[in-house]
């Protein structure tokens, strides 16, 4: 499973918002890994499109699809070097498939800030650095090795010194690797490094429950991130740990009063699912109406394989309406009716929002 990591200074509210995040209690006994490690939440995916799959097929359940949310407490300054537990924190961070970095722009005399004012953008910086700083120790190290083994005039070897040698000046001058736009042939070979400012990021602003607008902490992390193409999702995580409390009818109503349509961590789910480059498909009969997480471009045998291996072995052929004409021609018949119903052979590539149903051989 993909995993978003949340990481922050101390004090930012990174456990507030992971708490909210898991409050939202997917049965545990569907995901037997998620009860093992307390800091990592298993996140169903909100998707307004399911509701609408649900009143057209009227299935007997739905069943989102999930995205895992790790904890990853404790990244101080100085991790880099080894201070705190800096070398674990960074080891979680390099097993993660995409970073929220949660910033805090809210003021509360009540939580003490540990650099002793309220800077977002130099909390950034911070966390950023030791990042970076972890980066270029691995980039250094694998560096020598491959100048070692490049001399031979291997062209893997030397292809590789030369994103290694672009992403250490990319570092050098302070910035994430990231912003280098490699490609995934680039990536490729600079994959087992796991470089952490490599992976896709966003940043999670923590305003006050006032704090969306007219916010100068606020601008100023998106005038950031505008500049990095990250995207910022302002939040206020102490609101959003009072709202996962909630039951569902009294949810409704809370948000109302505060105008809001549905929780903000619904963006943050969604902004982290997107990071991850993640496509969903649907399949909707009576018994489940479901959502299926696929990485953008799988073929429709790889699509199959994520429901059951058996059916990626086994395919035969894909019956695939898109979610629009789903929708507008109100389910199976009607867009058969149509012409709007597919059959796919092996080749074919899954789109976001398709509605399948899969033939194979067992
Ligand atoms: P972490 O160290 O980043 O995990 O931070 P915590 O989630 O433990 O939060 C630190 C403190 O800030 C706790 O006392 C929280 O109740 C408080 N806190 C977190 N989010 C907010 C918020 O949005 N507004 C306010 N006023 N306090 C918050």
């Amino acid at each position: 499973a993909l995993h978003c990591g949340i990481v922050g200074l101390p004090n930012v509210g990174k456990s507030t918002l992971f708490n909210a995040l898991t409050q939202a209690k997917i049965a545990a006994e569907n995901y037997p890994f998620c009860t093992i490690d307390p800091n990592v939440g298993v996140v169903p995916v909100p998707d307004p499109r399911m509701d609408k799959l649900a009143e057209i097929v009227k299935p007997e359940r739905i069943v989102p699809t999930t995205i895992e949310f790790v904890d990853i407490a404790g990244l101080v300054a100085g991790a880099s070097k080894g201070e705190g537990l800096g070398n674990q924190f960074l080891a979680n961070i390099r097993e993660t498939d995409a970073i929220a970095h949660v910033v805090r722009c809210f003021q509360d005399d009540n939580v003490v800030h540990v650099a002793g004012k309220i800077d977002p953008l130099s909390d950034i910086e911070v966390i950023n650095t030791e990042l970076a700083l972890a980066d270029m120790a691995s980039v250094e190290r694998a560096l020598l090795r491959v100048s070692k083994a490049s001399k031979s005039g291997n062209k893997d070897d030397l292809a590789k010194k030369q994103v290694l040698e672009r992403i250490f000046q990319q570092l050098d001058a302070g910035l994430p690797a990231r912003g280098l736009n490699l490609d995934d042939e680039e990536k490729a070979l600079v994959k087992d490094l796991c470089l952490l400012t490599l992976k896709p990021t966003m940043y999670i602003a923590n305003v006050q429950d006032d704090g969306f607008t007219d916010n100068p902490l606020l601008d100023r992390v998106q005038a950031f991130a505008d500049n990095e193409g990250a995207t910022v999702v302002a939040i206020c995580a102490a609101i959003e740990a009072e709202i996962a409390q909630l039951e569902e009818d009294e949810k409704k109503e809370f948000l109302d009063d505060l105008g809001l349509e549905e929780p903000g961590l619904n963006r943050v789910v969604r902004a982290g699912y997107s990071l991850l480059n993640l496509a969903t498909y649907f399949t909707a009969g009576v018994k489940e109406v479901r959502a299926w997480t696929i990485p953008i471009g799988a073929t429709a045998p790889q699509s199959a394989g994520v429901i059951h291996t058996d059916f990626e072995k086994g395919f035969i052929r894909a019956e695939v309406i898109s979610y629009q004409d789903f929708i507008a021609y109100k389910g199976e018949q009607g867009a058969k009716d149509a012409g709007k119903w597919r059959l796919e052979g092996k080749d074919y590539v899954v789109k976001d929002g398709d509605v399948v149903h899969f033939r194979f051989n067992v």
